[in-house]
């Protein structure tokens, strides 16, 4: 079986460096390391540093900014992220896409600059027409994750349904081959991961709201570790 991923996306939460670091240790603690499951941790920013790279899961950021360094004002680079032992990015979130007005051009440039520096971006869609413009030039697409989330599932507790899920996963795989990690997001909980693996076929999870619950997110990593 393929390596499973489970990834948390934890948004624009904790609001304190101390319950930060809580979330980080208490996580820590309620798993172990697995070969075949991937857990990433994706906090805000400013709570990168808390992790010291020593933990049981993988550390990603929310976003990045394409250039190296220089007159960018507000902006994180790659090359920063890498330092601070980040292996993952998400990028395209539709809260961004909705917030920050970011766009499949600028999507595309965020992606490349991660390849070239050697972090894994995990490209969020909820249209397959996104899928065209987000990888747009990149000649190794299988380096990109997939993520796809239906806007109408996303912290709104209605996940979508596993055979809604399956169509689109089938349709994402048929533009970008079997050997594509792609994932569901979209109000995924410890009840329902099992399904959008087994049943809609995905290789694993971006959880949201649940992944800033220590108990349901390890839950949720227990539910897949017991896949296989
Ligand atoms: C997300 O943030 O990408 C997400 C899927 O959130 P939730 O699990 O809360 O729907």
């Amino acid at each position: 079986m393929k390596k499973i991923f489970v990834v948390g996306n934890w948004k624009c939460n904790p609001v304190s460096f101390k319950r930060a670091k809580r979330l980080f240790v208490l996580l820590n603690k309620g798993i172990q390391k697995n070969r075949k499951v991937e857990v990433v941790v994706c906090p805000p920013f400013v709570y990168l540093q808390t992790y010291e790279g020593k933990s049981n899961f993988s550390i990603g950021a929310q976003n990045c900014f394409w250039k190296k360094k220089g007159l960018f004002t507000g902006e994180i680079s790659t090359s920063m992220l890498k330092n601070l032992k980040c292996k993952y990015v998400i990028i395209g979130h539709s809260e961004r896409r909705k917030w920050l007005k970011e766009k499949d051009d600028i999507i595309n440039k965020k992606i490349k600059a991660c390849l070239k520096r050697g972090l894994t971006p995990i490209l969020c869609i909820d249209k397959i027409s996104q899928l065209k413009s987000g990888l747009n030039g990149i000649v190794n697409k299988s380096r990109v994750i997939i993520a796809y989330e239906p806007i109408s599932a996303i912290g709104t507790g209605k996940a979508f349904s596993f055979s809604k899920a399956k169509k689109i996963n089938l349709k994402i795989k048929k533009f970008l081959g079997n050997r594509q990690v792609i994932l569901y997001g979209g109000s995924v909980n410890q009840n329902n991961v099992v399904g959008f693996i087994k049943e809609s076929g995905f290789q694993g999870v971006l959880v949201g709201t649940a992944s800033l619950e220590v108990k349901d997110f390890t839950q949720i990593i227990n539910r897949v570790k017991n896949l296989i």
